[in-house]
């Protein structure tokens, strides 16, 4: 059976980086497998859905070069949510419940307030046939709740967590359809993971508890003959997950909420720098700057995901970023880099960035014009001489070093200083062996004759 995984967002917001890690987790999952990864948008929530969020996540896992092989959306799947809460409820495992808000607010706080857990009550439940005829008689549409089946404990091997296991009558039964006929999030989604064959979820620590209902719902509709042909062997997808991504400082942050894709481009952070970094955070393997996504997606395992949450440090991402640019191949960033820049200034330059963005600073050292330094008399003379000495071969610098060297006597910063000074204007900066070609000879020339001068 080959592996098949989701990404599910909600279209209410953008991506941001706890989001673009699970996408990420779930898309490595299925090439290690040679499986299959779909896209599903959750988008029952029609109030809050936009499409232009739907086309911002498609936008950013683009970007991020997340490909997806299929996309699913839960508002075009309406009619197998009807049928599935038709089979559940013919199954005698849906109940119609009649409390308002403001109700079970109250219930809450009154539990609450006894030291219990606010577990609802199954008030509604238990109401005879012609209770709920006088509650419709006054105008009142039930919500709808799944009957959680109290008999078993809800245990699963989970990927990352193992061995888990829920006590059902610690659970609210869940509302899984508001008065109004729309979904909440429960059925649909377990719906969908059968229907799509998925083999593995893998997901946020925050949808335990949720994963401890989706099983009981799978095992209802199975129960009632609910599978899709794909699905005829009605298995339960494997579960794993992750847990949270915190800040620096160890604490959910707010400002991981907002990070995404916008901010990360227009800091200059590459796409591969995001994902080698997400890939392996919280993990016991290494962060490294890897950019060869097959290594990555190679060394994926969920087991060596920690229990403990996942620091995500701005400062290693650009740390990263550097040591990324520094691998990045003419042809992936071609487009990016100022007009003439070719192949070799691209390796020239490379080393220096942080940012590929920064490659139009360096390469104006090539372009010129260029501020020189003020330079001793000594130094002048120097340059002079070098000026003369110039010759050009296949290297020209280890020409020029070695012959000013023979015949000045300098050595180390005393030789190289003034001639990066001269050539260049600045006191640090590029490789001088591969920037001099680049430069030039007349130009080269030019440049020492006025240093000296
Ligand atoms: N739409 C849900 C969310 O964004 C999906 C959760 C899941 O993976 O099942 O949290």
């Amino acid at each position: 059976m080959s592996t098949i995984t989701r990404f599910a967002p909600s279209p209410t917001g953008r991506l941001h980086v706890g989001n673009i890690r699970t996408a990420l987790h779930n898309w490595m999952l299925a090439k290690r497998h040679g499986g299959a990864f779909i896209l599903r948008i959750d988008d029952t929530d029609a109030e809050r859905s936009r499409e232009e969020y739907v086309e911002a996540i498609r936008a950013d896992l683009a970007w991020l070069g997340l490909d997806w092989d299929r996309e699913e959306r839960q508002s075009a799947r309406l009619t197998r949510y009807e049928a599935a809460f038709t089979a559940l409820r013919d199954a005698g495992r849906i109940y119609p419940c009649y409390e308002s808000a403001q109700e079970l607010e109250v219930k809450r706080k009154i539990a609450l307030g006894r030291g219990l857990p606010p577990i609802y009550d199954r008030a509604s439940l238990k109401l005879t046939e012609a209770e709920r005829a006088a509650k419709e008689a006054e105008g009142i549409a039930p919500h709808w709740r799944f009957l959680l089946d109290h008999a078993e404990p809800i245990t699963w091997d989970d990927g990352i967590r193992g061995a888990q296991k829920f006590d059902a009558a610690q659970l609210s039964d869940p509302v899984i359809r508001r008065a109004d006929g729309s979904w909440l999030y429960m059925m649909p989604s377990a719906v969908d993971d059968i229907d799509m064959g998925i083999t593995q979820v893998l997901r946020g620590e925050d949808h335990v508890s949720n994963t401890a209902v989706q099983i009981q719902i799978f095992t209802a509709l199975y129960a009632a003959d609910f599978a899709a042909a794909q699905n005829a062997a009605k298995l339960l997808p494997a579960f794993a997950h992750e847990a949270l991504l915190v800040g620096r400082e160890g604490k959910l942050s707010k400002r991981l909420g907002s990070l995404g894709c916008d901010a990360f481009r227009e800091r200059g952070i590459e796409p591969e720098a995001i994902i080698a970094l997400l890939a392996r955070l919280g993990t016991s393997q290494p962060v490294e700057p890897i950019a060869d996504r097959a290594a990555l997606i190679e060394s994926f395992d969920l087991a060596s995901f920690g229990r403990a949450p996942a620091k995500f440090d701005e400062e290693d991402l650009e740390r990263l970023n550097a040591a990324i640019v520094h691998q990045l191949p003419f042809a992936s960033v071609e487009e990016r880099l100022p007009s003439g820049m070719d192949e070799a200034g691209w390796h020239a330059i490379r080393p220096n960035l942080a940012h590929v963005a920064e490659a139009g600073e360096w390469w104006r050292l090539v372009t010129g014009p260029i501020d020189q330094p003020e330079f001793t008399a000594e130094d002048r003379a120097y340059l002079a001489e070098a000026a003369v000495a110039l010759q050009w071969s296949e290297d020209p610098w280890g020409a020029l070093t070695g012959s000013l060297k023979e015949s000045t006597g300098r050595k180390g910063r005393g030789l190289f200083l003034p001639l990066r000074q001269a050539l260049t204007g600045m006191d640090h900066g590029p490789d001088m062996g591969e920037l001099l070609p680049l430069i030039g000879e007349v130009e080269a020339r030019a440049r020492l004759g006025r240093a000296a001068a």
